[in-house]
C-alpha cells in the first residue's frame, strides 16, 4: 500500500497564558503540521514545534525546510509496510538534520498505526495505562505561585512542575512556601533551565532535599555534551538519581553518549519528540536509558495534541518510564484535532483507536 501524498501547513496558536522561563517569554506558538494519504484514502498526521534554544530551529523555518525541501519526493510512492526500513532512513542517514522530522516521524506512525488497525503503543507494547502529569508554573514571585498552584490544585493536578533559576534562595523561598501551603497534597518537581553552577546546586539540595522534591530538571548549563559531561559527573553521588537532563539530552546520540560514560551524570532523561526527532529515535533512547537504569520522563514543548498524544504512546510503551511532564497541549488557546489522550484530575490516559486515535477538525 503506496503512500499517495504529502502536505503540510503551518498554524499560529497562542497561548492560554504566557510564561517565563529562564531565558525568555513565550505568548504565542507556531505548530507545523504534515498530513500523509495512503492509496486508500487513509491519513496519517503529525506535528511540530521544535526550540530554537535547543535543536538550532524553530517552527518558521522548520517550516521554511518543509518549503524548499524535496522530502515528499522521497516518500510519494513509498510502501507503508516498508516503514521499519523508511525509520532507519529517516533518522540514522547521514543526512543533515531536519526540523520536521519530528513531524513526519509522527505521520508515519500515525499513518502506520490506522494500516495495522492498531493504536501505536499497542504495536510498540503496552506497558502503563494511566499516568500523572505535572503541570508547570513558571518564574514568578511567591504570591503569583501560590495563586496558580491554587488553581491547579483545584483542577486535580497534583504534580507541579516549578521553574527556578533566579537566585537561590529565591528559589527555595518559593518551594518552601508551596511545601507550607499544600504539604503532601502535592509532589514539587523543578526545572533550573540550565541557571545554576555546581556550587549553587549543591546549595539548593542541602534545603530542598528536605521540601521533597522528585527532581530537578537540567540544573546546570548545556553546551557541547563533551564539554558540561565532566561537570555534571561531578554531582555529589546522592543527588545524582535526582537529576534530569534536559537540553544536554537532545538527540539519540546525546543518549548514547551519555548512557555510556561512568558515573552516568544523571538518574532521569527528559526524553521529548521535539528535541530528538519523534517516536523512534525516543524508544531508542529509552532502550540506551533501560540498560543502565535510568528513569524515563517525558516532556514537552508549547505542542500539539497530535505530537503529545504521540509522546504518550511512547511514553506508555516503556516500563521504565517514571514521569510524565506533558501539559503542551493544555496551554493552547485552540487545536487542530481533537481526541488523543484524556485527562482528568491530572491523570492521562489515551483516548483509543487506531494509530495516534485523533480526530482532525
Ligand atoms: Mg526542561
Amino acid at each position: 500500500m503506496k503512500i499517495k501524498s504529502a502536505s503540510f501547513w503551518k498554524t499560529d496558536l497562542d497561548l492560554v497564558r504566557p510564561y517565563t522561563i529562564a531565558y525568555k517569554t513565550v505568548s504565542s506558538v507556531a505548530n507545523v503540521f504534515i498530513e500523509l494519504e495512503l492509496e486508500n484514502g487513509m491519513k496519517g498526521i503529525g506535528a511540530c514545534n521544535p526550540s530554537k534554544q535547543v535543536i538550532g530551529k524553530d517552527a518558521n523555518e522548520t517550516f521554511e525546510e518543509l518549503q524548499k525541501g524535496n522530502w515528499q519526493d522521497q516518500l510519494v510512492g513509498k510502501d507503508i509496510r516498508t516503514f521499519e526500513a523508511m525509520m532507519r532512513e529517516l533518522h540514522l542517514g547521514d543526512k543533515p538534520r531536519k526540523g520536521y522530522i519530528a513531524a513526519l516521524d509522527i505521520a508515519l506512525f500515525d499513518l502506520w498505526g490506522k494500516f495495522l488497525d492498531q493504536p501505536i503503543v499497542g504495536y510498540l507494547g503496552q506497558q502503563h495505562s494511566k499516568m500523572p502529569t505535572s503541570i508547570t508554573i513558571g518564574i514568578k514571585d511567591v504570591e503569583e505561585s501560590l495563586e496558580e498552584a491554587d488553581e491547579y490544585v483545584g483542577r486535580g493536578f497534583r504534580y507541579l512542575k516549578v521553574k527556578i533559576g533566579e537566585e537561590v534562595e529565591k528559589d527555595l523561598e518559593r518551594l518552601q512556601k508551596l511545601r507550607e501551603r499544600f504539604r503532601d497534597l502535592i509532589h514539587i518537581r523543578v526545572d533550573a533551565n540550565q541557571a545554576y553552577t555546581l556550587a549553587e546546586l549543591i546549595s539548593f539540595w542541602e534545603v530542598a532535599q528536605n521540601l521533597d522534591i522528585e527532581l530537578i530538571e537540567q540544573p546546570m548549563p548545556a553546551n557541547e555534551p563533551w564539554e558540561q559531561l565532566p561537570l555534571m559527573q561531578q554531582v555529589p553521588a546522592h543527588l545524582m538519581p535526582y537529576i534530569a537532563l534536559d537540553e544536554s539530552l537532545r538527540f539519540w546520540e546525546d543518549a548514547h553518549l551519555i548512557a555510556g560514560l561512568k558515573p552516568v551524570p544523571c538518574g532521569i532523561f527528559n526524553i521529548k519528540l521535539m528535541k530528538c526527532g519523534g517516536i523512534y529515535p525516543a524508544m531508542g533512547i529509552a532502550r540506551s536509558a533501560q540498560l543502565e537504569r535510568i528513569k524515563l520522563m517525558w516532556g514537552c514543548n508549547d505542542e500539539s495534541i497530535v505530537s503529545i498524544t504521540a509522546a504518550l504512546h511512547a511514553a506508555f510503551a516503556n516500563k521504565h518510564t517514571a514521569f510524565l511532564d506533558l501539559d503542551g497541549s493544555l496551554d493552547l488557546a485552540r487545536d487542530l484535532v481533537s481526541g488523543g489522550f484524556t485527562i482528568e484530575d491530572g491523570m492521562m490516559s489515551l483516548h483509543g483507536g487506531a494509530g495516534l486515535g485523533v480526530e482532525k477538525l
